[in-house]
């Protein structure tokens, strides 16, 4: 007996809503390297998404001399040092003894795998961006796929 139309649209059916999922799936796993990349709002008042998972340790300085001796910036009071590799991140904060608990959360988000557009105070209060080389070196989806 040949098929009917109505099984034909049920067949229809049936392959959006097997299909619907793992195209829901496969956009959410490569949503940063394609499309809009994702950003990060209020970063310098939340904890943003954990993309790197990172290994993270820190490292407190009494001194300022010793703090500016390793962060990058010569006039930061905290920095973020990240490598990622194969599957690992690793992540140290240095930050001076003296420094307010909202550097910390800033520095962490570093460590989260997040960048703002430059030093400036006004580009920490805008959305930032993922660092996409450490996110790819990370393993990029290899996160999300163990979630
Ligand atoms: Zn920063």
């Amino acid at each position: 007996m040949r098929d009917s139309p109505k099984s034909w649209m049920s067949q229809i059916v049936l392959i959006g809503l097997i299909g619907l999922p793992v195209a829901v799936a496969l956009l959410g796993n490569f949503r940063v390297l394609g499309g809009d990349p994702p950003i990060c709002e209020e970063a310098h008042q939340r904890p943003c998404e954990d993309l790197l998972q990172a290994d993270i340790r820190v490292v407190v300085h009494e001194e300022l001399s010793t703090l500016r001796a390793v962060c990058p910036h010569p006039e930061s009071d905290a920095c973020a040092l990240r490598s990622a590799s194969w599957g690992e991140a690793h992540c140290v904060i240095h930050q001076w003894a003296a420094v307010a608990e909202a550097i910390y959360e800033h520095e962490m988000n570093h460590c989260r795998g997040w960048d703002h557009d430059d030093d400036t105070a006004e580009s920490y209060h805008r959305p930032w961006h993922v660092n996409r080389g450490l996110w790819l070196a990370r393993g990029a989806g290899l996160y999300r796929a163990q979630k």
